[in-house]
């Protein structure tokens, strides 16, 4: 079947709403508009009904794996259950109708807001200071780089030039690297998966910035000796930084500023429960120690006696990362997170994500290859090298029957490290059942890799959309729609 589109479905005259005739005369538009910027032409619009839009759009968000629909265990994702007290509190018209340049006198609850929930992450981090406007994890990396390089520049140490990052790490962390005008030096985990101090030592000298590393790590496992590198780091004249994409593992028990970490970023739509995915807004807010606060970017969140306004008296700050102060409405929704848990409520994730996890790892270790020993964190790192080899049955064939069973695939041929690598994490949001129901799938999927290879070769078998190039469609995606094209496809 051919997923229609709102394009196929169009017939001149159907209407969604009727919109009064415009009057603003033509004339007057053209004084506002530049004229080379003026259509001499309509465009073309799909023409379609309310029910007709309704309908579509519902019958592609069912197409699509979303969580409100099922479980999705993507390592490293941490593709969670967002609650629906956070929609309702970000949907309130407060927040939702607020202009960007409203005076800051008749905003003061959003600022209060923005300035409550840097500090709480801070707080949670263990750190002095954040910034909630890089929109991304990716760019909260960026935004901290940038902050290293500015912070050793003032101290005239701008010679500096090498980023550590291991081997491990997710691949935002040396393109962030490489953004920043840095060069980064990959570091070999040791063979237990962790960071090889050895290595490390081997590696620092006068040219470091800084040492990347994200714990717990992409293998879901704890750097065990994170004080012993973060004293080698700062011996060395370098910063450290934790990639806090995995910190529901270990939020409410154990802070990034307490190891020794100078600067981290958070990811919003992974940790507290924002929507994550869809290319829709993220929020990747940073937080520092109090030595890298006057280079965050500006403007700050400033309180004021008993109000609060921008500050944009930052001389030392390497300016701005985003439109405005980041995305808004997705703070609104972390703040909402934070404040329906409490305290208490945060361990909690962190326990349940550690424990759902363990109790996957557990189950599955004796039907897949376990590369890591547990116990494992938030994630857990499986491999299919042994059924590759005796099957000929891959990861992605895997992955394509679980579609069968009705469930989305864990993260697939990440970490790189690992040959075949099944990347699971539950999260905190799903219960006993949800967890044995993968895992029996995972089981019988095995089962079938050795009597019936064919089946999983060929699979799915229960979608209309089978196996696509993915490939081609991330190298040369169509993002228009033109008739004639499409007739020739
Ligand atoms: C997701 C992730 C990132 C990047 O975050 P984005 O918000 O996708 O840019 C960085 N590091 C790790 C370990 C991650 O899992």
């Amino acid at each position: 079947m051919q997923t229609q589109t709102l394009f196929d479905m169009s017939d001149r005259g159907k209407r969604c709403t009727g919109f009064s005739e415009s009057d603003v005369p033509v004339s007057e538009l053209s004084n506002l508009i530049p004229p080379n910027q003026l259509r001499d032409n309509a465009p073309l619009l799909p023409q379609v009904s309310e029910p007709e839009i309704a309908r579509l759009f519902a019958r592609m968000a069912q197409d699509n794996c979303n969580l409100d629909a099922g479980f999705c265990p993507l390592g490293s994702c941490t593709m969670k259950y967002n609650p629906k007290v956070q929609e309702f509190v970000a949907a309130m018209s407060g927040w939702a109708l607020l202009h960007p340049d409203t005076p800051s006198e008749h905003v003061q609850g959003a600022l209060r807001l923005m300035w409550e929930l840097e500090q709480w992450l801070a707080e949670i981090g263990g750190m002095d200071a954040a910034s909630l406007q890089p929109p991304a994890g990716a760019s909260g990396e960026f935004t901290c780089l940038r902050v290293f390089k500015a912070y050793h520049d003032s101290r005239g140490e701008g010679y500096r030039s090498r980023i550590i990052v291991p081997d491990t790490a997710h691949g935002t962390n040396p393109a962030s690297v490489a953004r920043c005008g840095y060069q980064a030096t990959v570091l070999k985990a040791a063979d237990d998966g962790r960071m090889d101090l050895k290595k490390l030592e081997g590696a620092l000298g006068e040219d470091i910035a800084g040492v990347m590393l994200t714990n717990p790590s992409t293998l879901g496992l704890f750097e065990s000796d994170i004080l012993a590198i973060a004293d080698l780091v700062h011996s060395a004249g370098g910063l450290l930084y934790c990639d806090g994409a995995n910190f529901n593992a270990i939020m409410g028990y154990a802070r990034p500023g307490d190891m020794g970490f100078d600067a981290m970023h958070f990811n919003l739509h992974k940790t507290f429960g924002t929507p994550h995915g869809g290319g829709g807004p993220g929020a990747g807010p940073v937080a520092v120690k109090a030595h890298l606060a006057p280079f965050l970017p500006v403007p700050r969140v400033a309180e004021q006696g008993d109000k609060f306004d921008w500050d944009w008296n930052q001389p030392q700050s390497i300016g701005k990362v985003h439109g405005y102060y980041g995305n808004f409405l997705i703070a609104v929704r972390a703040y909402a997170y934070i404040l329906s848990l409490g305290p208490q409520g945060l361990r909690r994730v962190s326990e349940t994500a550690v424990l759902n996890a363990n109790y996957v790892m557990d189950a599955l270790a004796t039907v897949y290859d376990l590369p890591y020993p547990g116990p494992c964190m938030h994630e857990c790192v499986l491999s299919a090298e042994t059924i590759a080899r005796e099957t000929g049955v891959r990861v992605v064939d895997i992955a394509k029957r679980l579609i069968d069973y009705g469930l989305h695939a864990p993260t697939m041929y990440f970490p790189l490290t690992v040959k075949e690598a099944i990347m699971i994490e539950p999260t905190e949001t799903e219960s006993k059942a949800t967890l044995d129901c993968f895992i029996e799938a995972m089981t019988q999927i095995a089962n079938e890799a050795h009597t019936n290879p064919d089946l999983l070769h060929s699979a799915p078998h229960s979608i209309h959309l089978s196996r696509l190039d993915e490939v081609n469609a991330a190298r040369e995606p169509i993002l228009r729609w033109r008739k004639e094209e499409v007739d020739q496809r």
